[in-house]
C-alpha cells in the first residue's frame, strides 16, 4: 500500500491562493469567459557578465566616461567598441571628457518597467570633442522647453555605482563664452 500522506505535494501558503472560482455546469459557454488575471511578484537572481564591456563599467564606478578607439584607423567611440566598425581592427580604451555638447534629444513619456516612475525624462545623444560616435545618457535639471542643440552638458555620477549605464547622466553645463 501507498502512504498516502507521501504523495501529496505539500501546500503552501505563497503566492496567489483562490478558494473558489465560479464554474458554469454547462462547458459550451466556457471558451466566452472573461480572461483570469492575476497580479504576481516575479524576481529572479541573474548572473551576468559583462565581458569586454567591463572596463566601460568600472570607468564610472571611478567617476571616467571610457570610449575606445581604433588602432589602425583612429575611428573614436563614445559607446565603446572592442573592434573597429569602420575597419574591424582592434580598438583601445581612452578616456572621454566629461563636458560635451547636446547632439539632439528626446523627452521619454513611457519607458520600460525600471524606468516607468521616472517619466517624463529627456535623453540626450551627447557629441564630446574628437570623438567620432555619441553617447546616449540622461539629462538631467533642465526641462524640456530648455534644451537646445548644441547646449553644453557635464557629466555626474552616481555617488554609488549600480554597475549600469545610468551611472552617468548629464546636466547643464553654463557656456560663459556665449553668455559674454
Ligand atoms: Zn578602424
Amino acid at each position: 500500500m501507498a502512504d498516502k500522506e507521501k504523495a501529496n505535494i505539500p501546500e503552501t501558503d505563497e503566492g496567489t491562493i483562490v478558494f473558489n472560482v465560479p464554474f458554469p455546469d454547462d462547458l459550451s459557454g466556457l471558451k466566452k469567459m472573461t480572461p483570469i488575471i492575476i497580479k504576481q511578484p516575479y524576481q529572479i537572481d541573474y548572473i551576468h557578465s559583462y565581458g569586454q564591456d567591463s572596463p566601460f563599467f568600472a570607468g564610472l564606478a571611478n567617476k571616467k566616461i571610457l570610449g575606445t578607439k581604433c588602432t589602425r584607423c583612429g575611428y573614436s567611440y563614445a559607446t565603446p567598441k572592442l573592434h573597429c566598425m569602420e575597419c574591424g581592427s582592434e580598438c583601445d580604451w581612452i578616456e572621454l571628457p566629461q563636458q560635451g555638447r547636446v547632439h539632439t534629444w528626446t523627452t521619454c513619456y513611457f519607458g520600460s518597467e525600471e524606468f516607468l516612475k521616472e517619466t517624463p525624462f529627456n535623453l540626450i545623444l551627447v557629441e564630446f570633442e574628437g570623438i567620432d560616435t555619441l553617447l546616449l545618457s540622461r539629462l538631467v535639471g533642465v526641462s524640456q522647453d530648455e534644451i537646445s542643440i548644441g547646449m553644453k552638458v557635464s557629466a555626474k555620477f552616481k555617488r554609488n555605482s549600480k554597475f549600469k549605464p545610468t551611472d552617468v547622466y548629464f546636466v547643464s553645463s553654463p557656456d560663459k563664452e556665449e553668455k559674454a
